[in-house]
């Protein structure tokens, strides 16, 4: 046993995870281009005040879970917990307002919040994040969380829930935030003591706590749908159209909040019962105001962000597979020592020709370099003796039937050519 272990709550991508991690990424990043996304790279951490200022002083994000640090600089920074403030700094900060709205972006990378650890929740994590910035239109809503179904449709991820609800705006949020703030208050006792403080900074957030009996007393609180304006009613009506129009179901969740402050008017939900407690797959929703709050223009705009270990969750779940270890095309070994930069210079040669090649090192006799070709499931061996050298032709061995021939390095690379 080593003497060092990983950090808790993180995770090594052993190939198998670490290949189905990739794939995931790589897909996302292709299938959101079909809708006019375009990656976006932001740094690991960036100034603590960009997460506090957005997501909001008195979320659980800022007040337990941010990982901040000062640098040698003493500059205060955290590593990012989520990745909307990120993009919009960038967006405000590299003028990409000038390009044709919405501007689509898509990020995928790492997250950091000091969460408890279990199944599906990490200290690290991944999130593919998707941004349009620049339209308030309820048909983008509509492409927005379509493309977030769809992706995981794609995945062939079954089950899925989408859930929905209008939070309103800085016109009609305060009216219900008193209403909301009465109801609380009057039952302050029944809650847990982070829920009471909030009660009074900021009551939204009650509706985060993950405690069974608080959440039985906010099952009866004021519905936030009931108080919102009616520009927002009727954008939220367009919303549920377009959804309909794009035959997209849902379930409308009248007391979902999300765990941000930034959010306004749409905000939704994907679930997923398999993965037990830790159940969103995917989130997100409107921020009409973050761009100008961070002294951007006045644009409004939508994103969402999945779990990426989620989704491989449910591929497991599901028995999905999509990857079988690669097996080499040929195993290039070798007879003596002699021979072996010949090997190595072969292998090169078939690599170049796009085969996968492994060959064998260390001092090994044929007979178990032909055992570990075996092992690794190479599909056929190529032998490299004295002999073959001086004529030019090897020996090619089709490892499942045993017959062998003998073959130039170009007769080789042709058998593979109408499979590659
Ligand atoms: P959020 O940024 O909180 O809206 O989360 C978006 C998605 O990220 C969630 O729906 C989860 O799938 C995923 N997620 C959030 N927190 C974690 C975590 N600690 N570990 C793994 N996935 C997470």
């Amino acid at each position: 046993m080593s003497k060092y272990t990983r950090v808790r709550g993180t995770q090594d991508f052993l190939p198998e995870r670490a290949e189905l991690l990739h794939f995931i990424n790589e897909s996302a990043v292709s299938f959101f281009e079909n809708y006019g996304y375009r990656l976006i790279i932001t740094p690991t951490f960036e100034n603590s005040e960009l997460f506090k200022r957005s997501v909001g002083e008195s979320t659980d994000i800022i007040q337990k879970e941010m990982y901040e640090f000062k640098d040698k600089g003493g500059r205060d920074l955290a590593l990012r917990p989520e990745g909307t403030a990120s993009v919009v700094r960038a967006y405000i900060e590299n003028n990409l307002g000038e390009l044709p709205k919405p501007v689509k972006l898509i990020y995928v990378s790492q997250m950091f919040r000091y969460e408890r650890p279990q199944a599906g929740r990490y200290r690290e994590f991944w999130q593919i994040g998707a941004e349009a910035i620049g339209s308030p239109d309820p048909a983008l809503d509509a492409e927005v969380i379509e493309l977030c179904l769809n992706f995981l449709n794609s995945l062939a991820v079954k089950d899925l829930k989408l859930i929905i609800n209008s939070m309103g705006c800085r016109n009609c949020r305060p009216g219900y935030i008193k209403v909301l703030k009465k109801f609380l208050s009057e039952k302050e006792a029944l809650f847990c003591k982070t829920c009471s403080q909030r009660i009074e900074q900021n009551p939204l957030r009650v509706f985060d706590c993950k405690q069974k009996e608080c959440q039985k007393v906010l099952s009866e609180a004021p519905k936030i749908s009931d108080y919102i304006c009616e520009e927002d009613k009727e954008h939220f009506e367009k919303v549920k159209i377009y959804l309909k129009t794009l035959n997209v179901e849902f379930v409308i969740d009248p007391h979902l909040v999300r765990g941000f402050d930034y959010y306004t008017r749409t905000a939704f939900e994907i679930t997923l019962s398999s993965l037990g407690s830790q159940d969103a797959i995917a989130g997100g929703g409107r921020y009409d105001y973050l761009i100008k709050d961070y002294g951007g223009p006045d644009e409004p705009a939508i994103g969402f962000a999945f779990g990426t270990e989620r989704i491989m969750l449910a591929f497991e779940n599901q028995n999905i597979t999509v990857f079988t270890e690669p097996e080499p095309d040929v195993f290039v070994a070798w007879v003596e020592e002699a021979q072996k930069s010949d090997a190595l210079r072969i292998s090169a040669m078939l690599r170049e020709k796009h085969l996968r090649v492994s060959m064998a090192f260390d001092s090994r006799k044929l007979k178990s370099q032909l055992k570990l070709a075996d092992k690794l499931n190479a599909n056929t061996a190529l032998i490299v003796g004295e002999e073959e050298i001086k004529s030019g032709k090897y020996t090619f061995k089709d490892l499942e039937s045993a017959k062998q021939e003998k073959l130039t390095i170009e007769e080789v690379v042709n058998k593979f050519k109408d499979n590659k």
